[in-house]
């Protein structure tokens, strides 16, 4: 009885070393892999204290006021990092698996070097979902009535028209910035556009390996 005990105890501490060195392929700040992982600080610490390969410190970014002053390419992927989230979480996806697997999806279609980084990501979605860092959430996933898509808006909000979709404005301005157009190169801008990032959301190779007993 002690030996299963300790047995689904080592097999949890290794699942929750595997996560935690993903996170860390990733660039996350040691707090942000402890509240994913519920390994300690001091553990982390430890296991990444070079500072080459180590995971990033400092202030973990606060994605509330952010995202309302962000520019428009910001916004458009912050939205889709918590909309493939959305999409592998309700497949019954654990939500650590989840996020990393999101992530390592939109850094695989940034045609520029990403805006969002893995701890910006991991704070969007605790500020959507009301986990981990929240016990509330400050966000909504509205989807435009004009485009479709779908872009985060403040907690609530059902906007009655497109005026602030950035899907929307995105197509209005790619002809005139060179921002827009580096990010989305014309050839796979469509009317459509999120689905030109949530398709591969298919492909399972994206994901990581599912895990029992997770975190
Ligand atoms: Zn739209």
């Amino acid at each position: 009885m002690h030996s299963e005990r300790n047995l689904r105890h080592a097999q949890r501490h290794i699942q929750a070393l595997a996560l935690a060195t993903e996170c860390a392929e990733l660039g996350s700040r040691i707090r942000t892999i402890q509240l994913l992982t519920g390994l300690s600080a001091s553990q982390l610490h430890r296991l990444f204290r070079h500072p080459l390969g180590g995971p990033r410190r400092g202030r973990h970014p606060d994605s509330r006021e952010w995202y309302h002053t962000a520019n428009l390419l910001c916004r458009i992927e912050a939205s889709i990092v918590v909309v493939l989230f959305r999409r592998l979480a309700v497949r019954g996806i654990d939500l650590p698996l989840a996020l990393i697997g999101a992530y390592r999806h939109y850094l695989a279609f940034c045609k520029t070097p990403p805006r969002i980084s893995f701890d910006r990501a991991f704070d969007l979605v605790s500020h959507a979902t009301g986990r981990w860092l929240s016990t509330a959430k400050s966000f909504s996933i509205f989807a435009c009535p004009a485009c479709k898509s779908e872009y985060l808006t403040g907690l609530s909000l059902a906007p009655a028209n497109n005026h602030d979709c950035p899907f929307c404005k995105l197509l209005t301005r790619h002809a005139r910035d060179p921002r827009i157009q580096a990010a989305y190169p014309s050839k796979t801008l469509q009317r459509d556009i999120q689905l030109f990032w949530v398709s591969a959301c298919r492909n399972k190779s994206l994901i990581p390996m599912p895990m029992t007993n997770s975190p």
